[in-house]
């Protein structure tokens, strides 16, 4: 059976890849599972860039086939920040905000600002192999960021992102429910064309 490493230390983003891809036949292992600690720079200008450095960096330590996402939000007000510093957003001299400080960070900005404050999450998905990083796909979600916290699901800014249409935060999602809206689903998707042809051959 085909293995695929999720090129991620990100706890959460795993829970949700583990989902998204668990109909393909393919065994999927974490960094955890090979006890592979490798934290790598983001300093891509792009998603797409710092989504192949992840997986191509994965794949050439571990030797297996690896997928990595890079994802962030985008607000309009803020000219599209946080953007790629979406994990980061609001840190000073190497202090990390958590994410619901992230989250007060950025309502702080935006409090400036006339509603709706329109945002999107991105997420771009790469897979590398010793080689090469050899597909890159990208998914969209498109709300607006809400002043108040709503639902105990998801992570990051899910709890202040709001489904337009629905009238639900991506926080009040069943995980179901986020991995058939999300920006990483929509992504996951176009992915898995990919894997099964891989898995087949
Ligand atoms: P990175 O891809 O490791 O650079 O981190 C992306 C950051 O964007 C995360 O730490 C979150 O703050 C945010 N983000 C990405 N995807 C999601 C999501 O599905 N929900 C909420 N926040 C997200």
């Amino acid at each position: 059976m085909l293995s695929l490493l999720l090129a991620t230390n990100n706890k959460d983003k795993i829970a949700e890849l583990q989902i998204l891809f668990k109909d393909l036949n393919v065994q999927l292992i974490t960094p955890a599972d090979i006890r592979l600690e490798l934290d790598v720079i983001e300093d891509g200008r792009t998603y797409a860039e710092n989504a192949s450095k992840k997986a191509f960096a994965f794949a050439q330590a571990s030797g297996l086939l690896s997928l990595a996402d890079d994802s962030g939000l985008e607000v309009d007000a803020l000219h599209g920040e946080p953007g790629l510093y979406s994990a980061r957003y609001g840190s000073t001299n190497g202090i990390k905000l958590s994410a619901p400080e992230r989250r007060k960070y950025l309502i702080g900005k935006l409090s400036l600002f006339p509603r709706p404050w329109r945002a999107r999450f991105k997420a771009t998905i790469a897979i590398a192999d010793m080689r090469s990083c050899f597909q890159i796909v990208e998914g969209v979600c498109e709300g607006e960021i809400i002043s108040e916290e709503r639902g105990a699901g998801g992570f990051g800014y899910d709890p202040i992102f709001l489904l337009s249409e629905m009238g639900r935060t991506m926080a009040e999602l069943s995980m179901d429910e986020k991995n058939r809206l999300s920006h990483r689903a929509k992504a996951a998707i176009k992915a898995k064309d990919l894997l099964r042809r891989l898995a087949e051959t």
